[in-house]
């Protein structure tokens, strides 16, 4: 492998290592969520940030296949996917059947659909109370609404606060990791290289608008809000640490 493909390949294998992260983190976000997946998301989560972290190593063993290590790490990691994948589509066709006959509440008389259990963690929408192991006809103990609501209520896509924080965490982990792969922006601002003060700047204006948009944007839980601007900070602070250890090496 001569010089330039050797450099290219690096780069290729950080972008892609970025990407699985950014995937990861996604998913982590997904599973600070109330969604009845939260718990596989929150494996997920895992699998994919391990399957990138398998992208870095890769760059300084040179090839995915060794040493053989690499080779079951990647291999355990695809394969939790696929599981991950299956076990999802199978406890989603359950959920489905479900959820046909709640969303049309009025009308339905499907027995079958309001026997069935809630086997998963589910915060009743007018109380929070949890509502596992309850039945979907059922009413919530705390509060009397009907848990069939609360079913209806949680299909379709909400657009959440956290959604858009959790989508612009991930752009930026892909920009940290871009501006790594490629770290020749050898332009300078004000003494600083571009790929450090932009690095360091998106942090402070994503917090900004997460704060903003917990008061006038959609609904966010403060909590969230709070965790991601910490998510933030401490990503700003270790990119910092890592350029200035770069250009100390330079
Ligand atoms: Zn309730």
């Amino acid at each position: 492998m001569n010089l330039q493909t050797n450099s290219f390949f690096k780069t290729a294998n950080f972008v892609e290592a970025g990407v699985w992260i950014a995937i990861g983190i996604a998913f982590a976000c997904f599973a600070l969520t109330k969604s009845p997946f939260h718990k596989r998301a929150f494996a997920a989560a895992i699998v994919f940030v391990l399957f990138g972290v398998s992208d870095v190593v890769e760059t300084q063993t040179g090839a995915w296949w060794r040493p053989w290590w690499l080779l079951c790490w990647k291999g355990l990691c695809i394969l939790s996917m696929l599981m991950l994948y299956v076990r999802h589509k199978l406890g989603r066709i359950a959920t489905e059947d479900l959820a046909a006959s709640s969303t049309a509440y009025a009308r339905i008389t499907n027995p079958k659909a309001m026997a069935a259990e809630i086997t998963d963690d589910t915060e009743c929408n007018a109380c929070g109370y949890n509502l596992r192991g309850l039945t979907a006809g059922g009413n919530c103990p705390e509060c009397g609404h009907p848990i069939k609501r609360t079913l209806a209520a949680q299909q379709g896509f909400h657009l959440r606060g956290e959604h858009l924080m959790f989508a612009s965490f991930a752009i930026y982990c892909v920009g940290l990791f871009w501006s790594v792969a490629a770290h020749k922006l050898g332009k300078h601002l004000g003494g600083i290289p571009v790929y450090v003060a932009l690095g360091e700047i998106a942090p402070i204006v994503l917090g900004l608008s997460a704060i903003l948009m917990y008061f006038i944007g959609p609904k966010t839980r403060g909590v969230h809000v709070y965790l991601y601007i910490m998510a933030l900070a401490i990503t700003g602070f270790l990119y910092f640490q890592f350029c200035i250890a770069v250009i100390a090496s330079a």
